[in-house]
């Protein structure tokens, strides 16, 4: 299916591994130009490298043009770095047709030991960020008649996992904020938000969320792994590739009915009818 974004501009943020990077990879095969932020330089340039060639490729078999890969090494979580990602040589400044917002999850732990700055540094991570980055977008995407917004958020929002207190109430509110954002006027404009929330990913951060339980529990990670697998009833993790697929789909022209939802990629675990 041709999605039929070819051309347009991207910023995918968090994407020089996992769930960030799926996105951009599926995205770059769509022909989507993309600007791709991560806070270390290393990493991110390795991921910059590995779109071009992924594209360049598609290109020769497809004669199209290669798409633009922009790589800014940056706090998303600033507003600096938010700045740098808007004013890279080459980028399109804040006139983005797709926004697909991520950041590293909060740490694990119990809420009796957190104080005012942990939440604050959660909420200004998971819920503010997303919500000034779409703040910089989402007019000049309603102005220009075409938008996609996805937040990359988790199942946590849905089904609350205990050590993660802190990604359960910070992405719950930038949850609440984007139903009502996704009912507004930009709805009749040509743009969307949804949310994306990952089950469990087959990421370095799902291998520090078992590392963690590991260490809470005494077992070792190997039996963690199994345990929690055996309790998907797909009975594996997703991978990256799959996640980028759903959120390129959401970003296509195809899926310009759909707005204001939360979409579960989470291999059946969340055993509700809905
Ligand atoms: P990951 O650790 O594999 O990758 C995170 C990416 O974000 C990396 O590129 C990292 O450099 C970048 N990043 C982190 N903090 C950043 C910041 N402040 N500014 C810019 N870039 C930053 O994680 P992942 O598994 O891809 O997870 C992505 C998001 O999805 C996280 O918020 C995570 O909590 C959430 N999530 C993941 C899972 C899962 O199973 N993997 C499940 C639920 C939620």
């Amino acid at each position: 299916m041709d999605l039929g974004i070819a051309g347009k501009w991207a910023l995918v943020c968090g994407a020089s591994k996992g769930l960030g990077y799926g996105c951009a990879k599926a995205l770059v095969e769509e022909g989507v130009n993309v600007v791709i932020n991560a806070r270390g330089d290393a990493a991110l340039q390795t991921a910059a490298a590995q779109l071009r060639a992924i594209s360049l490729d598609a290109a020769r078999a497809s004669g199209q043009k290669a798409v633009e890969v922009l790589a800014v090494a940056c706090d998303i979580t600033t507003p600096e770095g938010r700045a740098a990602v808007f004013s890279v040589a080459g980028g399109p400044g804040t006139d983005f047709d797709i926004l697909v917002t991520n950041a590293g999850g909060p740490p694990t732990g119990d809420f009796r030991d957190w104080e005012r700055e942990d939440w604050i540094k959660a909420v200004d991570a998971n819920m503010l960020t997303p919500i000034e980055l779409i703040k910089a977008t989402v007019d000049g995407m309603a102005a220009r008649g075409f938008g996609r917004i996805v937040n990359i958020t988790s199942s946590a929002v849905k089904a609350p996992i205990d050590i993660l207190g802190l990604s359960n109430g910070a992405r719950t509110g930038l949850t609440g904020f984007v139903a009502g954002l996704a009912r507004s006027g930009i709805a009749a404009k040509g743009v969307t938000i949804n949310n994306l929330l990952p089950g469990k990913f087959d990421t370095d951060r799902l291998a520090s969320t078992h590392q963690a339980a590991a260490s809470k529990s005494g077992k070792e990670v190997a039996d963690i792994r199994q345990l929690q697998s055996a309790q998907i009833p797909a009975k594996r993790f997703g991978n990256a590739a799959e996640f980028g697929a759903i959120c390129a789909f959401l970003c296509s022209q195809h899926a310009g009915y759909m707005t204001g939802q939360n979409i579960l990629p989470d291999g059946g675990l969340f055993a509700g009818t809905f």
